[in-house]
């Protein structure tokens, strides 16, 4: 008759063993990048700055390169009234000038405002302004 195994069990009773607070078992040295690691060059980035300087335009038709279709033309001008003109007009009125003399700031070319279209394309080109 033998004896019974003793009983083989753990004592849960004991409170888990605590981790020790985290640290650097210290060599020291932060991590460094790996040798021959390197960063690519910096891109130069040059955006292309497209500067279109607005042509010199008169109250007369003129010759300019056309910003839409790129060809040598000579500006097809287009009178109107500037605002300049309308409010001579509203003025003269105003005072009395009712007998169509009111109008003549809409007639008088140096009121005009002209603006250039190309005769190719006919995109506007610019505006001259009379004042
Ligand atoms: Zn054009």
């Amino acid at each position: 008759m033998s004896a019974p195994p003793p009983p083989y069990h753990q004592d849960y009773s004991k409170p888990p063993m605590g981790y020790p607070p985290p640290h650097y078992n210290g060599n020291g040295a932060p991590p460094q990048p790996a040798p021959g690691f390197h960063l690519p060059p910096p891109q130069n980035h040059q955006p292309q700055v497209v500067i279109v300087t607005a042509p010199a335009l008169g109250s007369h038709k003129a010759r300019i390169t056309c910003r839409n279709c790129r060809s040598d033309v000579e500006t097809s001008t287009d009178k109107k009234p500037s605002l300049y003109a309308w409010i001579c007009a509203g003025l003269m009125c105003f005072f009395g000038c009712v007998c169509g003399c009111c109008l003549i700031p809409l007639c008088v070319d140096s009121c005009m405002d002209t603006h250039h279209a190309c005769p190719n394309c006919g995109a506007h080109c610019g505006t001259h302004r009379a004042f």
